[in-house]
């Protein structure tokens, strides 16, 4: 089986139906694990959530999600984020916030823990280098059971391993072999909001018949997504920074 890994979607339809349609070429996918941030930001939180939802789907909660059920305060927002989120609720039926309420913080899938920040704090954690402690790596690693674990929240796209904490970049289109003994955390990046300076939509894929992670990128029609932000009036900071992949 292949699965789709995908992260910090926020609300970007452009981009998640770009992302679909790319890791359905070739072997395609059969179910897709998703690392929380499915809303907020984007224009479309409802019709993102429907598609994921079309597919079989493994999911945690980001803060994004958690803050449009109301179960975290948009005080720890920035002003963006908050304005954001608030318009954000406005467009979920009273079932999508039930669904998002429902996600939980942390799971397990075979030989893969799901977080959306860290094992040591699944909402806000940002597992970066300059982010976190070498105690803090040490004991997001100890608390994980699985040889690996797959994170979100960053929007940057990375692998890490624990013999050394080196984090490393993730070439494109290449497999990357999984050994059970190179335990790892690992982020495929955000596919509605890059932040690693390349604009292009990020996901990855796990094919565990060969037990390689590929990580993937994808042009997708950004001004399509800016249009439907000014549309809505969205913060103008967040439009311009998809283009800029910031
Ligand atoms: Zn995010």
């Amino acid at each position: 089986m292949r699965y789709l890994i995908v992260a910090d979607i926020h609300g970007n339809l452009e981009a998640l139906e770009t992302v679909i349609a790319d890791a359905q070429r070739g072997e395609g996918f059969g179910e897709i694990w998703c690392l929380g941030d499915m809303v907020g930001y984007g224009p479309d939180p409802g019709p993102c959530l429907a598609l994921l939802r079309s597919f079989p789907l493994v999911a945690v909660a980001g803060n994004h999600d958690l803050a449009a059920t109301g179960k975290i305060g948009l005080e720890l927002f920035n002003r963006h984020a908050a304005e954001a989120a608030r318009w954000t609720v406005s467009q979920l039926s009273r079932e999508q916030i039930s669904y998002l309420a429902g996600l939980p913080l942390q799971l397990e899938q075979g030989e893969f823990t799901l977080v959306h920040g860290s094992p040591l704090d699944p909402v806000w954690d940002y597992f970066l280098p300059d982010s976190m402690s070498h105690l803090e790596f040490r004991e997001c690693f100890r608390r994980t059971r699985t040889p690996f674990c797959l994170v979100g929240q960053s929007h940057i796209p990375f692998f890490c391993r624990e013999r050394d904490l080196a984090f490393l970049r993730l070439p494109e289109g290449q497999d990357v072999p999984l050994a059970r003994a190179e335990r790892a955390v690992i982020n495929p990046g955000s596919v509605g909001q890059p932040r690693d300076g390349n604009p292009q939509a990020s996901y990855g894929i796990y094919d565990a018949a060969k037990r390689v992670l590929i990580h993937a990128r994808t042009p997708y029609d950004i001004a399509a997504t800016q249009a439907k932000m000014r549309y809505f009036e969205l913060p103008e900071p967040l439009i311009r920074r998809l283009s800029q992949g910031l």
